[in-house]
C-alpha cells in the first residue's frame, strides 16, 4: 500500500503520525511510505532518519495526499485540508466528529473511507488510541502542579515531597481511571501524601492493591471533597463520564474552603471540566487564577510533549496501522473487532450512529 504522512497544519500541533521505526515496519513489509518535508521536525525526527529507515520525502502536502491510499495524520484534517482529499482515500487520525459539523460534512462529500483513532474500541470498552494520550497527560498533570505551587507562579510555595523533619505536599486526585493512576504514580514518586476519590469501588480495591503506602483511595461523593479539599495543596480533576460532560464536583462555592495558593489542574477541561471554574487555557497562557487558587486548564497538555507524546501515539496506532496496509480498510476491520468501531464515515455514508445522531444526519 502506498502511505502519506503529511504534516500537521493545526496551530501548535508538532506530533506525527508515524516515526521512522514505524516508517522501517511498513517499508519491510513491502509497503511505500512518503513523508511529508519536515513532518517530523517537532517531535525531533529529521527527514535523513525517514529517508534511512525506507521512506521517501514529498516536498509538499498536495504531493502527499496526492499519492496516498492511506494517509495516516494525528489531527483532524482542518479546512485546507479539504479538498486535498480524495475518493475511496483511507483516512487513519482523530477526527472527533461529533463535536465538528463542517469537519463531518467535508468528509462525507470527500468520499473518503475515515477510520477514527478515538473510537478504536476494545471488548471491554476500553478506547486504546485514546489510552496514551491521558497516560501522557496524567504525568504530566503533577509536573505542572508542582510547578504552579512554587510561590513566584502564585501557588502556596510547597514542595511536593517535603524534606526530611517537614511533611509533603497533600495531592487530591478526582478520578482514578487512566489520567488518574499515572498522576497517582508520579505524585507519590515525589514523595506527595496522595487521595485518589473514584465513585468506583473495583476501581479503588485494584488500586489499594498496586499504589504504594503514601496513596489512600476514598469515596467521590460531595461530602467527602468538601472535607478533602480543605487541606490540599494540589488538586487535579481526571473524571470521565463516557459519552457526557463531566460532572463539576468542585463547585465555584468551594474555592474559598481552599487554602490560598492551592493548584487545580483540570485535566478534565476537554469535557467540560470537573471543576466548575475551570475554563479551557493554552500552553502559551496556561493558568488563571480565582480567589487565590491558581488554575491549570490547557485542553491539549500532550501537545508540550511531542517527542513523548508522538512516541507513546505512534506505539499504540502501528499495529493497526499495519494491518491496514496489509489487508485494506475492509478486511482489516472485518478480522480485528477493535478496528471495526473506528470506521465512522465510509465513501459518503456515516457508519457510526453517535455521529449521525450529533447532525441528525442519516445513520
Ligand atoms: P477514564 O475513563 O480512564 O477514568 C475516569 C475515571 O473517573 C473512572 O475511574 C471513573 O470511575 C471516574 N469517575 C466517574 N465519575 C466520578 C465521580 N463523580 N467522582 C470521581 N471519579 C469519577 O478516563 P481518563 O482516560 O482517565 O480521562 C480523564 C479525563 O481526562 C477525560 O475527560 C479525558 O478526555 C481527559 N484528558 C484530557 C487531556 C488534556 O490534555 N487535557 C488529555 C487526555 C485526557
Amino acid at each position: 500500500m502506498i502511505i502519506g504522512v503529511p504534516k500537521e497544519i493545526k496551530n501548535n500541533e508538532n506530533r506525527v503520525a508515524l516515526t521512522p521505526a514505524g516508517a522501517k515496519e511498513l517499508v519491510k513489509r513491502g509497503h511505500i511510505v512518503y513523508i511529508q518535508h519536515t513532518a517530523g521536525d517537532g517531535s525531533g525526527f529529521s527527514d535523513d532518519e525517514y529517508v534511512s529507515a525506507g521512506a521517501q520525502i514529498l516536498p509538499t502536502i498536495e504531493d502527499t495526499y496526492a499519492i496516498a491510499e492511506m494517509i495516516m495524520k494525528v489531527k483532524e484534517p482542518i479546512e485546507p485540508e479539504y479538498g486535498l482529499i480524495k475518493e475511496d482515500q483511507l483516512l487513519f487520525t482523530y477526527f472527533h466528529f461529533a463535536s465538528h459539523e463542517p469537519l463531518t460534512k467535508a468528509m462525507i462529500d470527500s468520499k473518503s473511507v475515515c477510520l477514527a483513532y478515538e473510537t478504536v474500541e476494545a471488548p471491554d470498552r476500553s478506547l486504546p488510541l485514546l489510552v496514551p494520550m491521558s497516560e501522557v497527560a496524567g504525568r504530566m498533570s503533577v509536573q505542572k502542579g508542582a510547578n504552579y505551587l512554587e510561590k513566584p507562579l502564585k501557588g502556596r510555595g510547597i514542595l511536593l515531597g517535603g524534606v526530611p523533619g517537614v511533611l509533603p505536599a497533600k495531592v487530591l486526585i478526582l478520578g482514578g481511571g487512566v489520567v488518574g493512576t499515572q498522576a497517582a504514580w508520579m505524585a507519590a514518586g515525589l514523595g506527595a501524601d496522595v487521595t485518589i476519590m473514584d465513585v468506583s469501588l473495583p476501581r479503588m480495591r485494584y488500586l489499594e492493591d498496586v499504589m504504594p503506602a503514601n496513596v489512600n483511595t476514598m469515596m467521590s461523593n460531595e461530602y467527602n471533597i468538601r472535607d478533602m479539599i480543605k487541606d490540599a495543596d494540589l488538586i487535579i480533576g481526571a473524571v470521565l463520564i463516557p459519552g457526557a460532560k463531566a460532572p463539576h464536583l468542585i463547585t465555584r462555592d468551594m474555592l474559598k474552603d481552599m487554602k490560598p495558593g492551592t493548584v487545580l489542574v483540570d485535566v478534565a477541561v476537554d469535557q467540560g471540566g470537573c471543576i466548575e471554574t475551570c475554563k479551557p487555557t493554552t500552553h502559551e497562557n496556561p493558568t488563571f487564577i480565582i480567589d487565590d487558587v491558581v488554575h491549570y486548564c490547557v485542553a491539549n497538555m500532550p501537545g508540550a510533549v511531542p517527542y513523548t507524546s508522538t512516541l507513546a501515539l505512534t506505539n499504540a496506532t502501528l499495529p493497526y496501522a499495519i494491518q491496514l496496509a496489509d489487508k485494506g480498510w475492509k478486511q482489516a476491520c472485518n478480522d480485528n473487532e477493535n478496528l471495526k468501531p473506528g470506521l465512522n464515515i465510509i465513501q459518503g455514508e456515516i457508519v457510526y450512529k453517535a455521529v449521525a445522531d450529533a447532525f441528525d444526519l442519516p445513520f
